[in-house]
């Protein structure tokens, strides 16, 4: 497909921003509405519902009842199965226009809206359908004259809230573990890009799923956001945003009803790499596409390269040769890799971080500016920082942004060290040869996930989350599991 073709059907979508309650959609109760504009060109992508309050109210009545008919919950696992993998079915052939939407409202390349964001919120969903017929529940070892089951039943109506950055698969992680597990669930995506997640609705109903079991509610943090988090009839609380904010929401669990709460939050990580890497070239590639990809707004984002001194000024020329092929472009055209940020606000953010680094005194080698396209919209050129010093904002903070920081290490002691001197623990990566030196030092980086001589992997199977303050669950995996179920011990007599 061509790129004016991918233009022609941007004009031609047909946009619905009403909220998605009891398999209908709807404006919300106040009828308030927000304008959604796209990162790309400025242009308003129309009205979304502003859901407050009642809406929840609404939404969780709803979301409960159909827990308790037990139309969803009572399904058995074989049924819920067969409905989830049509969902993903459904999401497959709705493809182009599931990207295009993605695109449109978050500014990311559509290349990777096709391929990471569809792909992997189909593949996920499609996984946890899949695995739902095959979790077992257990026996404990208990005295002979009784028998004790331990198994695993719904938590009831789950709230999942989920940022702009990866709008489906945010959602898709949350919403496929706690659907297959029986839950009922309302969804509150980001204001920033409410789009992708109304959609899923409508498919959702499509494949079976029954009114009322998934709900989702566009609005703002403050206003459907709290109120989820603070009601009393929500069972179970799934976050994934900013450290400020995953604050809030546990102390609303906490002063509601102490329902669970799972939060999925930000992230400073190192990537260390010492002079023995296997494979200089290879480390510069991912180190370079990891920190630009997603226009850097992925909680992951290697922001702080550690480089032994030794091979310092040879990684710089290299990662330098390889800048210019992420120079921001047009993110309906398909050979673009970089696309636009999300919003005005964000790109002042980052601008910010920029401002803060030069005034501090680091080495500009790249970037560092607003670029601007004839389109309009948010773009900002790859920066790389060199000499940038520990207590810097831009080797502290997490930017979300593209911004490397790169900072030169001649004891690997000390950059890991440093790799675990802040509140964050989500990845980490270390490029060497030696093994043991490789294992010694993935023990020592206090990270949810530690990379050894690569940094882009990732699949479904395993689990994502982050020590310290990037939060406390883990999504993906098997594990998802427990986030979204109860262990329930029966004892019986023999
Ligand atoms: P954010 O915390 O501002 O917002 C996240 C969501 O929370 C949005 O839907 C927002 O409307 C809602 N929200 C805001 N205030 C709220 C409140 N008071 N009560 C209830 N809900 C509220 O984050 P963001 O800017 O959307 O996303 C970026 C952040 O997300 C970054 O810090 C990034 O690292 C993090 N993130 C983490 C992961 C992970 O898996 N660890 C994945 C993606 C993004």
């Amino acid at each position: 497909m061509t790129d004016t073709t991918w233009h022609d059907r941007a004009r031609n979508l047909n946009i619905d921003g009403r909220a998605f309650i009891d398999g209908q959609r709807t404006w919300s109760r106040s009828g308030q509405q927000f304008d959604n504009l796209s990162p790309i060109d400025g242009r308003n992508l129309g009205p979304v519902a502003r859901c407050g309050a009642d809406d929840v109210e609404l939404a969780v009545a709803n979301a409960r009842a159909a827990f308790e008919d037990g139309r969803w919950a009572n399904l058995a696992p074989a049924k819920r199965k067969r409905v989830l993998v049509k969902f993903a079915d459904l999401m497959q052939r709705h493809r182009d226009e599931l990207a295009l939407l993605e695109t449109l409202d978050m500014g990311k390349p559509i290349k990777y809206s096709l391929s990471v964001d569809l792909g992997g919120a189909a593949n996920c969903i499609r996984w946890y359908g899949e695995a739902i017929d095959k979790v077992y529940g257990e026996i404990a070892p208990a005295p002979s004259d009784s028998l004790a089951l331990i198994t695993r039943e719904p938590v009831g109506v789950v709230a999942a809230i989920v940022p702009w950055n990866y709008p489906m698969l945010m959602a898709s992680w949350k919403i496929a573990p706690a659907l297959a597990a029986g839950n009922s669930v309302v969804l509150k995506p980001s204001e920033k890009s409410p789009l992708t997640a109304l959609r899923l609705a409508e498919l959702a109903l499509e494949a079976g799923i029954p009114p009322g079991v998934f709900n989702v509610l566009p609005g703002f943090g403050n206003e459907a956001g709290s109120a989820l988090a603070l009601h009393m009839d929500v069972d179970c609380i799934a976050f994934t945003g900013s450290t400020r904010v995953g604050k809030q929401i546990l102390q609303m669990a906490g002063q509601s009803n102490l329902k669970r709460a799972w939060t999925e939050l930000g992230g400073k990580s190192a990537n260390i790499v010492c002079a023995d890497c296997p494979d200089l070239d290879a480390a510069v590639a991912a180190s370079i596409g990891s920190i630009f990809f997603n226009q850097g707004e992925s909680c992951n984002a290697p922001s702080r390269l550690f480089v032994e001194e030794s091979i310092r000024e040879r990684f710089i020329e290299k990662a330098l040769a390889l800048v210019p092929d992420f120079t921001p472009g047009d993110p309906l055209d398909e050979n673009t890799v970089m696309g636009a940020i999300v919003d005005d606000i964000q790109l002042g953010t980052i601008m910010k971080y920029i401002g803060e680094g030069k005034a501090a005194g680091a080495r500009l080698l790249a970037g560092g500016e607003r670029m601007r396209l004839e389109s309009g919209g948010y773009y900002v050129a790859p920066t790389i920082f060199d000499n940038v010093h520990a207590d810097m904002s831009i080797a502290r903070e997490e930017i979300f942004g593209p911004v490397l920081s790169v900072l030169g290490f001649t004891s690997l002691d000390d950059a890991v060290k440093q790799a675990n001197a802040t509140q964050y623990g989500l990845h980490a990566a270390v490029w060497t040869s030696d093994l043991s030196k490789a294992i010694r030092t993935s023990r020592a980086l206090r990270a949810g996930t530690v990379h050894v001589n690569q940094y882009d992997n990732d699949d479904i199977t395993v689990p994502f989350g982050g020590y310290k303050q990037s939060g406390n669950g883990r999504d993906k995996s098997l594990h998802a599991f427990d986030k979204y179920t109860e262990l329930k011990t029966t004892w019986i007599q023999v």
